[in-house]
């Protein structure tokens, strides 16, 4: 049963046949999809690994992501354990299409980039597999316990031009104008994984809301100075409302100084994964 609150706004904001489609499939299980590690093999290898349970391609990943018609043990698959591939929900690989777009706006070449709320690690391990090794990445979690499990994954991801940190967002407003890509996968209110976490649909409210789209601002405000002038600013949430996602990149826009180049939204019933929303922004 879903907050009455959620299911008016939703229906004002899409209409019925819309949200009555997202608001089904959000009673329905989650599809699984993994996403491989192009430095321990190519995907075709990973798709023969999973034999029959490998399933369609993620339409916008197609070269990293795929399906699995079926949730097997991972924890007793030695592949996994090998950093070979990430359990990531589709909708969220979208992040390496709004990346590519901002490394080749970048000119190629060294960049360094900063993902900001990192743990456990899916955004991390999906940019370490489109980076060069002349690139760097510093993967930052505020919360020791969440970095541990973030020091682990990226461990097992393998790449050696990374480095994981437990800071608050304001230590990196000092760093200033250093990164060329930050990436703010932000805390909010889980609206998009209703159908995997029960405790989101239990602490979800109007107030709820309001409070995790102002500590988004906060957030972003504080890494702002960080990033280079012309930077690019990846800006994501997992929930479906304007709060913290399009009035939040206003916000970005008019009040920090970017323009707006592009931004998404995936609904479950309708794309094949959770609910997601991501942005690219670049720095004036
Ligand atoms: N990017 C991660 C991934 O792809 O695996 C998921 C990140 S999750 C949506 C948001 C993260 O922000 C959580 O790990 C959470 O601990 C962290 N977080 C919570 N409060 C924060 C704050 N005030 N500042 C920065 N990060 C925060």
């Amino acid at each position: 049963m879903f907050p009455a609150q959620f299911v008016n706004d939703l229906r004002e904001r899409l209409g019925t046949v819309l949200s009555d489609k997202i608001l089904s499939a959000l009673e329905e299980e989650p599809p699984v999809s993994v996403r491989v590690n192009p430095f321990k093999m190519p995907v075709e290898e990973l798709r023969r690994h999973f034999g029959a349970l490998a399933g369609d391609p993620v339409e916008w990943a197609p070269g990293e992501g795929f399906y699995l018609n079926g949730r097997p043990s991972f924890t007793l698959d030695p592949l996994f354990h090998a950093g070979a591939y990430y359990v990531q929900e589709a909708s969220s690989m979208y992040v390496g299409v709004l990346f590519d777009q901002a490394l080749v706006a970048c000119g190629g070449g060294e960049v360094r980039v900063l993902d900001l709320c990192a743990a456990p690690g899916g955004k991390t391990t999906q940019l370490l597999s489109h980076m060069d090794d002349t690139s760097i990445l510093v993967a930052n979690e505020v919360v020791p316990s969440r970095a541990t499990v973030l020091a682990e994954n990226v461990a097992r991801w393998g790449r050696s031009n990374v480095a994981v940190t437990s800071s608050d967002p304001s230590a990196f407003s000092a760093i200033r104008g250093f990164f060329d890509i930050a990436v703010v996968d932000a805390p909010c209110s889980g609206e998009g994984m209703f159908r995997k976490d029960s405790r989101a649909v239990a602490e979800w409210s109007p107030d709820t809301v309001r409070l995790c789209a102002a500590r988004q601002r906060r957030i972003l405000a504080d890494m702002w100075p960080s990033l280079a002038s012309g930077g690019f600013l990846i800006y994501s949430t997992c929930t479906f409302n304007p709060l913290e996602n399009e009035d939040n990149v206003t916000w970005i826009c008019e009040e920090l100084g970017g323009g707006l180049m592009g931004m998404r939204h995936f609904y479950p019933g309708i794309d094949k994964g959770e609910g997601f929303f991501a942005s690219l922004i670049r720095k004036a």
